[in-house]
């Protein structure tokens, strides 16, 4: 549904775009299913450090880039956005030179010779990112093709990494198609959310902690996008209307976009529609603000705290509103006897 008519190469590297499932964690996975030791292996601890390793930190980078450019085009006029650009393209450069020096000369004899193709790939690939650059450096890109384009320095380095061990394509698809869709992607749409929702009747925070429908939201951010959408963390996932999904796919997005420009930079114009404008370089707005007034403009609700699905959750009892499960046929309460 989500990876529809796509080879099963360009499905692992999609699945594998979430920025939680790092490289290494893929490849100790595949030295497990193929029960190799990997890292019993003299030449494994090597390729580990000289390839894996630097191959994980650029791809990490080129993750991260492509996230601020992503704000940056949405924010082209806030210089924050701007500086927040060059600072991780200067961390994504010195990511990609350690990477040509430790996996010079010395160690790729450690790799077959696939490997050996598939890291020049990725390295000749690393190239043109310049030319990436001074698209969105001009806004002369759309949020998609900024998106597609970091994606594809990305192949190589997942195609290595499976050159490495022979890993079973099946395998890995087996075990990430589990993993949910990416919310900084535009295959995150308010219909998705819906469906993923649909039926559920798990609290919202726990559904959205779960992974296998959204990846990558972790407990603060799941507080903050049900705050931001204005819902109740324990509603129901399926209770929720499609006014609901637009909303918290929203906030999501929204929450997720203020972490990830960790450098508390004003990001005021972007998907808000909720008048929130100027308040999201505060960074949580009611996780960790237990006891603390709501800080929406038009509520006086206190910040609450409970437990859910053993998290700590914050949120608005007043202005965060507790959908109630789809009516069914109404049971009667069951009375204890005696
Ligand atoms: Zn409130």
């Amino acid at each position: 549904m989500r990876f529809r008519g796509t080879t099963i190469r360009r499905k692992i590297v999609a699945l594998l775009l979430i920025p939680l499932v790092s490289l290494t964690a893929i490849w100790v996975f595949a030295a497990t299913i193929t029960s190799r030791a990997v890292f019993g292996r003299p030449d494994a601890q090597r390729i580990a450090n000289n390839v894996v390793y630097p191959a994980e930190d650029v791809l990490s980078g080129i993750q991260q880039e492509r996230k601020v450019a992503l704000l940056y085009i949405a924010n082209s006029r806030d210089s924050q956005a701007r500086i927040a650009y060059d600072k991780q393209q200067h961390a994504t450069d010195s990511a990609i030179a350690k990477l040509r020096t430790q996996s010079g000369t010395a160690h790729i004899q450690d790799l077959n010779s696939r490997a050996r193709g598939y890291l020049a790939d990725f390295l000749t690939g690393l190239g043109n990112l310049s030319s990436l650059r001074k698209q969105v450096d001009n806004q002369q890109i759309t949020r998609e093709s900024t998106y597609d384009g970091y994606d594809t320095f990305q192949a190589p380095a997942f195609a290595l990494c499976d050159s490495l061990y022979l890993i079973d394509n099946a395998d890995l698809e087996a075990r990430f198609a589990k993993l949910g869709v990416e919310p900084l992607s535009p295959e995150f749409t308010p219909e998705a959310l819906g469906a993923m929702a649909s039926g559920r009747t798990a609290p919202l925070k726990s559904f959205l902690l779960d992974q296998s429908g959204i990846a990558g939201v972790g407990n603060i951010y799941a507080d903050e996008a049900l705050y931001r959408a204005r819902l109740h963390p324990l509603s129901p996932a399926g209770s929720m209307k499609p006014e609901h999904w637009l909303a918290l796919r929203d906030g999501v997005v929204a929450a997720l976009e203020v972490g990830i420009d960790s450098g508390g930079s004003t990001i005021d114009d972007y998907r808000d529609g909720r008048g929130e404008k100027g308040r999201m370089q505060e960074r949580f707005l009611v996780h960790t603000r237990e006891g603390q007034p709501c800080p929406g403009d038009d509520c006086d609700g206190v910040v609450e705290r409970i437990v859910v699905s053993g998290r700590s959750t914050y949120f608005c009892p007043s202005c965060q509103v507790k959908l109630r499960r789809k009516p069914k046929r109404r049971v009667k309460p069951r009375r204890s006897s005696g």
